[in-house]
C-alpha cells in the first residue's frame, strides 16, 4: 500500500523545490493508487509564521495537487499538524533513553554557545560527549536528581563510534554514512517538542508512510533516521526513501535561493508572499500570470524526464508515466526563459473556457465595460500565439476593445492624397454590402480594388490597418477586420480620415 506525505514546515512562502517536491509525491501516491498526506511540521515555534498553513493549502489546491489527507481533511491517521501531536513525542525518547540508544542532555544553550565560541569545529558528538553535561558522563543519581527537580533538558541521540550506515535510495542507489562523523542530535527539545529526527520518524511510523520523496538536503540526516527507525525497533516498517536532485540556480552555480530570485528578476515561490511581520511581498508564479499547468509541467521536468523528446506533459500524463527511474541525481537548472516557454505552450494548448475568466478580468482592470465572450474568444484565437502571459492579452489585443484615439505613426497623414480617401470612402461604401465577411474573402476584394485604383499596395495597406488599430502591428489585418465586424471597420476608417 503506497502513502506517502508532504511534510512543509509552517515558515513562509512555498520555494519551487517544495512545489516539486510535493507534486513527485503526488504523482507516485497517484501513480500507484495510493495516498498522498499532508502533514505540517511545525514543531520549531521559533519558526512559525502565521498563514504559512494557508498559504500552503491555497498552493496545493492552485497546483490541483489535493491531498487525500490533511489537516483540513482528516483521515484516519490524524491530527496531521505535529504540534498536535507533542504528547506523543516523550515516551518515544525515553524508550531510546532505557534502552540507551539515547540520553538526557542538561547543557544550557549559554553553555553551549560558549563552547562553539572557543572551539569553532565544535560538535556534540561521541568526541565531546563525556566531557558535556549528561546523563552519559554524569553519576546516576545527579541525572536522576536533575530529572526530580524538573532541570530543563533535551534527549539527544547516542551515535555509534564507528559503525557505517547504509540504504537503498531510490534515486541514488546504495548510500552510506559513517556514523562517527554524525552529531548526537536533539531529539526532543527542552519545552518537550520533538525536533524534526524524532517527529519524522515516529509520524511516518504512524501514518504508514511507505515512501519517503525529500529534498537532497536532508541525505544528512538520512543515517539518523535509519538509526532511530532500527532503535526504536521498526526497522520492517522502515519507508523507501527518494532523495530528490536539488534544484540549482541558472548558471548551475549551487543551490537556487530565495535571494537569486530578486537578483534575476523572477519568482521562486509558487504564488506571492506576504511576510506578516513586514508586509514585504515576494513574487510568486501565480500572480506573474503562470497556468498551474505550466507551472506543474516545467516542475516536473526539473530534474524527470520520460525517456524520450516530450517536454509537454499534462498532471493526467504525469502521473501515468511518472517513473522514480527517470528522476536523475544531479541537480537541475532552473531556467526562467524555459519556464516561460511552458506557459506559451500551456497557453496555446489549454481549452479558452479555463481562459477566458482571467482574460474577463483584465478587460474590466483596464476599463472596458462591453464586450461578447465569443468576441474575446474570437480574439483570443487569432493572438494565442503571442502570448507568454495571459496579461500579454491586453498588449496584444487591446485595440479590438478600444478604437484608436490617436495614430501613433503619422503615415495616414503625409503623402496622403485625396485620391486616397475616395479610395477609403469607396470601400468603406462597399464593405457594407459586401456578401462575406471573412478575412479570406477580405483579402483579395481589397487588393482587387487597389489594382484597380492604379496604386500600389504598400501605399494603402499600412493606412488601412493604422486606421484600424492606430499603430504599425498586430496580426493579419484582414483577420483583425474579420473580429472587429464590418460595422466597426467601416466606423474606424471613417474616424481615421482626415
Ligand atoms: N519539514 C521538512 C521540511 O520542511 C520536511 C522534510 C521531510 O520531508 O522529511 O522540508
Amino acid at each position: 500500500k503506497v502513502r506517502v506525505r508532504f511534510a512543509p514546515s509552517p515558515t513562509g512562502g512555498l520555494h519551487l523545490g517544495g512545489v516539486r517536491t510535493a507534486l513527485f509525491n503526488y504523482l507516485y501516491a497517484r501513480h500507484h493508487g495510493g495516498q498522498f498526506v499532508l502533514r505540517i511540521e511545525d514543531t520549531d515555534q521559533t519558526r512559525f509564521v502565521p498563514g504559512a498553513e494557508e498559504y500552503i493549502n491555497e498552493c496545493l489546491e492552485w497546483c490541483g495537487l489535493t491531498p487525500d489527507e490533511a489537516p483540513n481533511k482528516p483521515g484516519e491517521y490524524g491530527p496531521y499538524r505535529q504540534s498536535e501531536r507533542k504528547a506523543s513525542y516523550r515516551q518515544y525518547a525515553e524508550q531510546l533513553v532505557n534502552d540507551g540508544f539515547a540520553y538526557y542532555a542538561f547543557d544550557t544553550a549559554e553553555e553551549l554557545d560558549a563552547r562553539r565560541k572557543e572551539e569553532s569545529n565544535f560538535r556534540y558528538s561521541h568526541e565531546n560527549r563525556l566531557h558535556l553535561r549528561n546523563s552519559l558522563s554524569l553519576p546516576k543519581e545527579e541525572t536522576t536528581k536533575l530529572l526530580a527537580d524538573g532541570h530543563p533538558h533535551t534527549i539527544r541521540i547516542k551515535m555509534p563510534v564507528e559503525e557505517t550506515v547504509s540504504f537503498e535510495d531510490m534515486i541514488r542507489g546504495r548510500v552510506a554514512f559513517e556514523t562517527g562523523l554524525v552529531d548526537d542530535k536533539v531529539l526532543l527539545k527542552a519545552d518537550g517538542m520533538p525536533t524534526y529526527h524524532l517527529a519524522v520518524v515516529v509520524d511516518d511510523k504512524a501514518m504508514e508512510i511507505s515512501h519517503v520523496f525529500r529534498g537532497e538536503e536532508w541525505l544528512p540526516s538520512a543515517p539518523v533516521h535509519i538509526l532511530l527507525w532500527e532503535y526504536l525497533g521498526w526497522k520492517d516498517k522502515m519507508p523507501h526513501w527518494a532523495h530528490l536532485p536539488l534544484i540549482l540556480k541558472p548558471d548551475g552555480n549551487g543551490k537556487l535561493s530565495k535571494r537569486d530570485g530578486d537578483r534575476l528578476g523572477f519568482p521562486v515561490y509558487a504564488m506571492n508572499w506576504t511576510e506578516p511581520k513586514s508586509g514585504d511581498v515576494t513574487k510568486g508564479f501565480r500572480e506573474m500570470g503562470f497556468l498551474p499547468e505550466a507551472f506543474i509541467n516545467m516542475l516536473a521536468v526539473l530534474g524527470w524526464n520520460d525517456g524520450t523528446e516530450q517536454e509537454i506533459f499534462s498532471i493526467e500524463d504525469l502521473v501515468s508515466k511518472f517513473s522514480v527511474d527517470r528522476i536523475g541525481k544531479a541537480g537541475a537548472k532552473f531556467d526562467f526563459e524555459k519556464a516561460k516557454w511552458f506557459n506559451h505552450e500551456w497557453i496555446k494548448k489549454i481549452d479558452d473556457a479555463q481562459i477566458l475568466p482571467q482574460l474577463e478580468e483584465l478587460l474590466k482592470q483596464h476599463g472596458v465595460k462591453y464586450y461578447a465572450m465569443d468576441y474575446v474568444a474570437d480574439v483570443l484565437t487569432l493572438v494565442k500565439e503571442r502570448l507568454i502571459f495571459i496579461q500579454d492579452f491586453w498588449d496584444q489585443a487591446f485595440f479590438f476593445f478600444t478604437r484608436p484615439e490617436t495614430y501613433s505613426v503619422d503615415a495616414i497623414k503625409p503623402k496622403w492624397d485625396e485620391n486616397k480617401t475616395a479610395f477609403f470612402q469607396d470601400i468603406a461604401q462597399e464593405f457594407m454590402t459586401i456578401p462575406t465577411w471573412t478575412a479570406d474573402s477580405l483579402e483579395p476584394f481589397f487588393k482587387g480594388k487597389i489594382a484597380d485604383s492604379g496604386m500600389k499596395i504598400g501605399e494603402l495597406m499600412m493606412p488601412f490597418r493604422i486606421m484600424l488599430v492606430g499603430g504599425k502591428f498586430g496580426p493579419d489585418v484582414f483577420q483583425i477586420a474579420e473580429i472587429l465586424g464590418k460595422d466597426e471597420v467601416v466606423k474606424r476608417i471613417e474616424m481615421a480620415l482626415p
